[in-house]
Formats: structure tokens, C-alpha cells, sequence
């Protein structure tokens, strides 16, 4: 498996391969750039296919961090760690125990947190053997609601800047993904009088949005292609590659799912097909937002960097239609013209 020529290692400062042989634990924590502060990034637990699949993963993620802590306006750097296992099952105390002990002799160079397949009593174990965890229980709590909203916020950015509307009333909008974040998504939406089409593998989910916000229901394929103005992915990955690209008919893609590119030329197909992308990461950073004021939370003021997110993206969308460069390039830039300005 290449390693530094990786194509996903992009300079990473330090990676580390933990094997503890009493709990099982394998993972990987990657710290990518701490120019801005400590590494600030969650921790994923997944039964990955294979290792370089898992390696893949930490280093894009961990990459990820560190342009949305910049443009989010934090003092963190970006890192992120991955346990390679099934959350179902192989979750023991000992298991976040150990990978405590292995975030803990990074010094606090890297702070982990809950990500997908772990919960906050999982991070609370962990916690145990390092004070270097965020996300705490009877701290900032929940981060979904504040991604939530940044996302919804997205959206009318993305609306305004296309559109020229400040509303959303009768706007469509196909969300995949109906959990933490995708839910209270929804409920913003139906306040502002859109109208929605949503799938998920949870039933009762979907009836509960049926139901509760007027959705409409529809197959877990059949999402790509409705006749709605933005699509909003919510769940997996990657939906943005080479076979759902030609099924959609939404002008807009703004979710909050990570790494919703599969490949970073999919940014320019978007672009070449009049599709405004609203780049993943920063529209998805309530979340570690609200975590940045853990030490002192106030709501209020959360709230209030939460809600800055539009004018980034406003910002974003002007620069790409000026200078011919996607979306996603523009917010590279500015995330890395972030970090320069520290570095010197
Ligand atoms: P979650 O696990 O609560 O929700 C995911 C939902 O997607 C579940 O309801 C699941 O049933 C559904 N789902 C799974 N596969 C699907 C498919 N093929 N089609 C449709 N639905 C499917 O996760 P979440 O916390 O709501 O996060 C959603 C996404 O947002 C993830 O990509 C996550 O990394 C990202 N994100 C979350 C936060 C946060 O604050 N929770 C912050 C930043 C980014």
C-alpha cells in the first residue's frame, strides 16, 4: 500500500496505526494540519472492507477538518481517526479505553469526538484515559441540530444566490436521509414552506415525515432523478459519481453528508451541467461549531457563528461564477489562504 505518495496524504503531519491485541482495537488517527490549533476531528467506527479502504477514509476526512475548521472560522486544525469494526458489535469498554490511551499520547495534538457508528457514552469511555475529547455529555451535547440548521441556511444561500429569492416557499427539495441531522433538516424546511420528497431505510422515519411534514415518500433509488430544485444528501458518501450524475434534476446539491464527491472531477461535472454545489464541508459545519464553544457554551453565541455559513457560501458562489473555478476549488483556497495567513 503506498504510503506518503498516497493519493489522499497530502502533506498529513503525522498518522498513526494503533493495535491493541488485549481489547481488538485497530485504528488509524490522522492529523493533517495543525497550523490554526489542536486537530479537531471525530472518530468513525465502520467495518471497512479492507485496510486501504480504511486508510483512504482518515485521510480524506482528516483533510476535510482542516479546510472546515478554517473556513468555519475556528482555532483548530484538522485531524480524524477511524476504528476499524462492526459498531454493532464490536463496541467493549476496554476497545475505547485503548483508544483513548492512543489519542491521549498524541499529547493533544488531536481531539476526537463522535462521528458515524459512535455515540457520546462511547466518547465518555475514551474520556477515561484522556482529557483530549469533545463533544462531551452535559457539555455542548447534540452537534445534528446545528448542522441542521447550517445546512438549511446553505440551502437559502444556494436559493438566493441562484434565484435571487429570499424565501423558500414552494422550493423542492429531495433529502436522502432522514436521521440526526436530516430529520430536524426537514422540519426547517416545512417551516419555511418548502416542499419535500425524502427516502431513508427507516420506516418509521418516513412515515413520522409523511405524516408530520406532508413528504413525500419515495425509493432509495428513485431519489437522484425527482423533479425537485435541490438535492440534499443526508446519509452516505460519494452519491455524486458517474451513475447518479446523469439522473438528477436538481439545479442545486446542498446536504450535509461528508465527502459527497466521489471524486473531485464530479465537482466540474456539476458545474459544466449548471448545478451549484454548495461544498460539503462547509455547509455541514454547525456542528463542530457548536463543539468550539464547549470550554464556556453559550448557545447564543453558536447560534451566531452557525448562522454565518450563508455569507461564506455566498461568498463561494460569487468567486466560482467569477473566476470559472468550481465551488469546491474556490473553498479550498480560501481555506488554504486561511492557513497561510497564520503560518506567517
Ligand atoms: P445518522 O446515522 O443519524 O443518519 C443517517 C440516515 O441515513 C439514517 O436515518 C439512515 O437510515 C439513512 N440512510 C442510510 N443509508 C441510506 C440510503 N442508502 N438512502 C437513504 N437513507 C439512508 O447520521 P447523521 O448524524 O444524521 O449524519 C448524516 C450525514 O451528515 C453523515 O454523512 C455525517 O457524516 C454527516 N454529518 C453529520 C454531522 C452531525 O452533526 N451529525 C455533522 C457533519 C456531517
Amino acid at each position: 500500500m503506498a504510503f506518503f505518495s498516497h493519493p489522499s496524504f497530502d502533506q498529513h503531519e503525522k498518522v498513526l496505526f494503533v493495535n491493541d491485541k488485549e481489547s481488538g482495537l485497530k485504528a488509524i488517527i490522522a492529523v493533517h494540519d495543525t497550523t490554526l490549533g489542536p486537530a479537531v476531528g471525530g472518530c468513525r467506527m465502520w467495518p471497512y472492507a479492507n485496510e486501504e479502504e480504511a486508510l483512504n477514509d482518515v485521510l480524506r476526512l482528516s483533510r476535510g477538518m482542516t479546510y472546515k475548521n478554517a473556513l468555519a472560522g475556528l482555532d483548530f486544525g484538522g485531524g480524524k481517526s477511524v476504528i476499524i469494526g462492526d459498531p454493532k458489535h464490536d463496541k467493549s469498554e476496554a476497545l475505547f479505553r485503548a483508544f483513548g490511551r492512543a489519542v491521549d499520547a498524541l499529547g493533544g495534538r488531536y481531539y476526537s469526538a463522535e462521528d458515524v457508528g459512535i455515540n457520546t457514552g462511547d466518547i465518555m469511555m475514551a474520556h477515561q484515559e484522556t482529557p483530549y475529547m469533545a463533544g462531551l455529555e452535559g457539555k455542548s451535547g447534540d452537534p445534528s441540530p446545528f448542522t441542521a440548521l447550517g445546512t438549511f441556511l446553505g440551502i437559502k444561500a444556494a436559493i438566493k444566490h441562484q434565484r435571487g429569492l429570499d424565501s423558500l416557499e414552494g422550493i423542492r427539495v429531495a433529502v436522502q436521509g432522514l436521521g440526526h441531522v436530516g430529520y430536524y433538516l426537514c422540519e426547517h424546511l416545512h417551516q419555511a414552506g418548502a416542499k419535500l420528497v425524502v427516502c431513508d431505510l427507516n420506516p418509521e422515519q418516513l412515515d413520522r415525515a409523511a405524516t408530520q411534514l406532508g413528504a413525500e415518500v419515495v425509493d432509495l433509488d428513485a431519489i437522484y432523478s425527482q423533479d425537485v430544485d435541490v438535492y440534499a444528501p443526508c446519509a452516505l458518501g460519494a452519491t455524486i459519481n458517474d451513475h447518479t450524475l446523469p439522473q438528477l434534476k436538481a439545479s442545486i446539491v446542498a446536504g450535509c453528508a461528508n465527502n459527497q464527491l466521489a471524486e473531485p472531477r464530479h465537482g466540474q461535472a456539476l458545474k459544466e451541467r449548471g448545478i451549484l454545489y454548495a461544498p460539503d464541508y462547509v455547509i455541514n459545519a454547525g456542528g463542530i461549531i457548536n463543539v468550539s464553544f464547549e470550554r464556556d457554551y453559550d448557545a447564543a453565541a453558536s447560534e451566531a457563528k452557525v448562522r454565518k455559513i450563508y455569507d461564506t457560501l455566498l461568498a463561494i458562489f460569487a468567486e466560482s461564477d467569477k473566476s470559472g473555478q468550481t465551488t469546491g476549488e474556490v473553498a479550498d483556497h480560501m481555506a488554504q489562504a486561511i492557513i497561510e495567513g497564520a503560518r506567517k
